[in-house]
């Protein structure tokens, strides 16, 4: 692990956080490339020769340093917006290497994407099929369609975070599916390249998955049945991490699963969080600590606007001092709470920690859904986000500064 306790201090790839806090000041983003790196290698070994192509889940972490270095070792990238087209775009990726995803994609993002020869497009429902197809011979470019299909299948997680079940706005049903790779196989400027789903994120249970790849089987039959090839078949992403005691499966347990599908067919997947977790942490500052009748809090410099998935999901994140506490600290279950004026505004709650005023922590796992999920709430500049690169430190991302917030903004006469 890239993050781990030397002589008390709290380290990564061998750099003491408290230095880094030091130097940029809280809060602050940490990234660590080697543990990035082993993240996306652990997938691609796991596949070994099987032809497999992983697309990484931009919208987990979209930094363009993270990008470049996920680029470099090969890896593609799974968009959903027109935004993050290009932005892999600007991190040296090039349209072959990309899939783009989403239920609601405009006509500029659509033309965009087929502009940039993007590698496959994940159809959502028969209007974008339609919208699709216009734009494509508009343009005269093939438009390369995988279908979304929902496999309606309960991934057995946060129900925020599901999106394989019937009653998701995700997908289309699978009952559907057949007339419109019918539909789509007869259109001039579509080409067919195969079926996709994604049921949901942090999984860490096999047999849904399991579930899915037999009724995405099923359907690649009856499509290839009328006639129809399919070259790949993706599978999501969605592998859960380890926040506190989860056991997520390993690579090489998830590859077995997806091992049952044929070889004449490439396998596709589009890991976010698993490949960019665990390789990140948000650095704070203790601001004061207030005891109410009820509660110990700690009051951090960092809130939900830098960490927003314990106030949207009710998402526990491992809390660690940097430093040994020192006699200055006082032991107690404390509620970590931001300066954000909402009462939703928490980063953990009732963890036994030895606390004092100006102690610096980090919230563990923050590498994906952090920064990305950041927002200006309450007027406050994202924080600048550092990769540490062996014992090299990089601000891949400086604090933003006030006139970042509101320079665009005009008084009228
Ligand atoms: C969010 C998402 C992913 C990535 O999910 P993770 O849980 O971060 O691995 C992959 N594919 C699609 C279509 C998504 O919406």
């Amino acid at each position: 692990m890239a993050f781990h306790r030397a002589h008390g201090r709290l380290m990564v790839e061998g750099v003491p956080l408290s230095d880094i806090a030091e130097q940029f000041g809280t809060p602050a983003y940490v990234y660590s490339r080697a543990q990035l790196e082993a993240n996306w290698k652990a997938y691609n070994t796991a596949f070994g020769t099987r032809a497999h192509r992983i697309h990484y889940a931009v919208k987990a972490n979209g930094n363009l340093a993270l990008l470049n270095l996920l680029k470099r070792l090969g890896s593609g990238f799974d968009i959903v917006s027109g935004g993050e087209l290009a932005r892999v775009l600007a991190a040296g990726a090039t349209g072959a290497d990309l899939v783009f995803s989403g239920v609601g994609k405009s006509r500029t993002e659509l033309r965009d994407a087929l502009l940039a020869g993007v590698g496959c497009i994940n159809v959502e429902s028969a209007p974008e099929l339609n919208r699709l197809a216009g734009l494509a011979a508009e343009l005269g470019i093939e438009a390369p369609v995988a279908f979304r299909i929902n496999p309606d299948v309960d991934p057995g997680t946060h129900p925020y975070i599901s999106t394989g079940l019937e009653q998701n706005k995700f997908g289309i049903p699978m009952r559907e599916a057949p007339a419109l790779y019918r539909e789509a196989a007869a259109l001039p400027f579509i080409r067919v390249k195969g079926i996709a789903c994604h049921i949901g994120s942090q999984l860490t249970d096999l047999s849904p998955i399991a579930d899915t790849v037999a009724r995405v089987l099923a359907l690649a039959s009856e499509i290839e049945a009328m006639g129809i090839a399919l070259e790949h078949l993706d599978l999501g992403g969605g592998l859960g991490i380890r926040y506190k005691d989860e056991q997520p499966p390993a690579h090489a347990d998830y590859v077995r699963v997806l091992s049952a599908i044929p070889d004449r067919y490439e396998i596709h997947i589009e890991p976010g969080r698993s490949i960019v977790g665990d390789a990140g942490v948000l650095l704070t500052t203790v601001e004061y600590l207030k005891q109410t009748p009820a509660r110990h809090f700690a009051i951090c410099d960092a809130a939900m606007t830098e960490l927003i998935r314990p106030a949207l999901y009710e998402a526990w994140h491992g809390v660690e001092l940097l430093e040994a506490p020192g006699e200055s600290g006082v032991a107690a279950t404390y509620d970590l709470v931001g300066p954000v004026c909402e009462s939703a505004d928490f980063l953990a709650h009732e963890r036994e920690l030895s606390l004092s005023a100006g102690a610096r922590l980090a919230l563990m796992n923050a590498g994906a859904y952090g920064f990305v999920m950041a927002s200006n709430y309450n007027t406050r500049p994202r924080p600048p986000e550092i990769l540490v690169d062996g014992g090299a430190v990089h601000q891949i991302r400086p604090r933003e500064r006030m006139t970042d917030l509101f320079g665009m903004e005009r008084p009228i006469p």
